[in-house]
């Protein structure tokens, strides 16, 4: 029997290369963003069928706990739940407004909490189960411009690991997915010279970042692991 996915932030970028590939092993994949057009966009994109797409800001909880239980309703147990979703608002703590600081938090940290809340229950229940939350290098080697950023990242590598040792006991994995410069919208401003700092000499795309989710999703023997996926960036930083 198919496996079902959730890709929270599957409408575009790494999200939706991970949509693409689970898609194309057989998975069966709810892609889950803000904008349900773009949602449905990428459903209509994947191999297979059954796929479904759904309006959901992961950063409110009655959303999110909308949105899953109508998927555990109508598609089952969810084995793989993987979150993409996420923002960046750069600028130097001087001039970022608290207001940036919360959408930042409320995005990046709090949203991906809430979704794995509101999925444990199905994940539960459903053999092997695995978790894979997208973190960034910043979170761990931290960036002039994104101190609100980085922590929301350096916040998901405790998260990440502290709910691999709640669940571990009963079959389910956790890990981080660290990437470095990865070319999708969210990078659209990154200057070529950026590329200097990167030893392997070029930015990454989400079809690579995608890989190693699946990875970790298929590795049974891994959880509450951080894995680098950044051509080298963190060697240099
Ligand atoms: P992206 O192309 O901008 O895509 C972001 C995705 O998140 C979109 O599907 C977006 O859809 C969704 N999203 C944003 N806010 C949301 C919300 N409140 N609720 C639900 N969905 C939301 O970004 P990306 O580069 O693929 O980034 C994916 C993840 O990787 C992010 O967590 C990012 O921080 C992380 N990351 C990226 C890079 C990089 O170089 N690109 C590096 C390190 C880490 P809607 O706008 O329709 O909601």
């Amino acid at each position: 029997m198919s496996r079902l996915a959730v890709v929270c932030g599957g409408s575009r970028g790494i999200g939706r290369a991970v949509s693409v590939l689970l898609a194309s092993r057989g998975c069966k994949v709810a892609v889950v963003s803000r904008n349900r057009d773009a949602a449905q966009a990428t459903v209509a994109s994947l191999d297979g069928a059954d796929h479904t797409a759904f309006s959901c800001d992961v950063s409110q909880e009655q959303d999110v706990q909308r949105t899953f239980e109508t998927i555990h309703k109508n598609q089952g147990n969810i084995s793989y739940l993987v979150n993409a979703a996420g923002i960046n608002r750069d600028s130097l703590l001087l001039r970022t407004k608290a207001e940036d600081m919360v959408a930042l938090l409320h995005t990046n940290l709090l949203g991906t909490m809430l979704t794995c809340k509101a999925a444990l229950r199905s994940l539960l229940h459903s053999p092997g189960a695995a978790i894979v939350n997208i973190g960034s290098v910043v979170g761990h080697k931290g960036n002039a411009g994104q101190c609100v950023y980085s922590a929301s990242k350096a916040g998901l590598e405790g998260f990440t690991r502290s709910l691999a040792k709640e669940v571990a006991s009963r079959d389910v994995r956790v890990n981080l997915l660290a990437p470095g410069f990865i070319r999708t919208d969210m990078t659209a401003g990154l200057k070529e010279e950026q590329l200097r700092t990167i030893p392997l000499g070029r930015f990454g795309e989400p079809e690579e970042v995608a890989k190693a989710v699946l990875f970790l999703l298929e590795s049974p023997y891994i959880t509450g692991q951080v894995l680098v996926v950044d051509g080298g960036l963190q060697l240099a930083m």
